[in-house]
């Protein structure tokens, strides 16, 4: 199996009357364990969608994103494209899009919430979903998409020349955390204390940051990059 990588152009009215595109990924099988080793074009940030942008249930309709998104979400998103101009990634596990007609349901959802930072402004670098069913053994040399692999963030850093060293992943499962530091271990994870809130598994060890939300974790990311400027 090659990367399994599919990809499609999501097209969005902004609020110029301009088409922007969102590039939405579907990371499904089993991606190389180094990127690309390229000119790296600097770092990224990346946010994983359930528990995070929503703080409860899950995004599985268009009206889910409406109705369930974190308070100010969105807002603190297109804040946090402005201010750091670092491209930002949504990095989400769709068990769900593996069934009959869950893509679509999955893709709609996810365009839903494109749509909305568009309206608001900014635009995600891409989104990247995992749609495996769960974590399983992979052949050597890969890695899974599915969180705790660290797919995603490979095929990110490979397709856009990404430095995960100089990235970011807000999560709110242990998880997350881990896929981060699998895809490189320098990459400053914040785990935020909506969804899971790190409770779902035994933390390997300590995030950089540990946030009430994601506004906060917006905040977090910000003043780390200012330290650097
Ligand atoms: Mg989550």
């Amino acid at each position: 199996m090659g990367r399994g990588v599919s990809s499609r152009q999501m097209l969005h009215a902004g609020p110029d009357g301009t088409t922007h595109e969102t590039p939405l990924l579907s990371v499904s099988f089993h991606v190389p364990q180094e990127p690309s080793d390229t000119v790296k074009t600097g770092g990224a940030i990346f946010v994983d969608r359930d528990g995070v942008l929503n703080r409860f249930g899950s995004m599985k309709s268009a009206n889910d994103v409406d109705r369930l998104a974190e308070p100010g979400a969105v807002e603190s998103l297109v804040r946090l494209m402005k201010t750091t101009k670092l491209p930002v990634y949504v990095v989400t596990n769709q068990q769900g899009a593996n069934k009959t007609g869950g893509r679509a349901k999955a893709e709609v959802a996810l365009d839903r919430l494109a749509e909305l930072i568009v309206a608001n402004g900014g635009k995600f670098a891409a989104i990247l979903y995992c749609p495996n069913r769960h974590f399983t053994p992979v052949p050597s040399g890969t890695v899974n998409g599915f969180k705790p692999g660290g797919g995603m963030f490979l095929e990110a850093a490979g397709q856009h020349n990404l430095d995960l060293s100089k990235s970011y992943m807000v999560g709110d499962s242990v998880k997350d955390m881990v896929a981060a530091k699998k895809a490189h271990p320098d990459i400053q994870t914040v785990l935020v204390k909506t969804g899971k809130a790190g409770q779902d598994d035994h933390l390997p060890h300590p995030p950089e940051a540990w946030e009430d939300n994601i506004n906060t974790a917006v905040d977090w990311i910000i003043a780390q990059e200012a330290k650097l400027s």
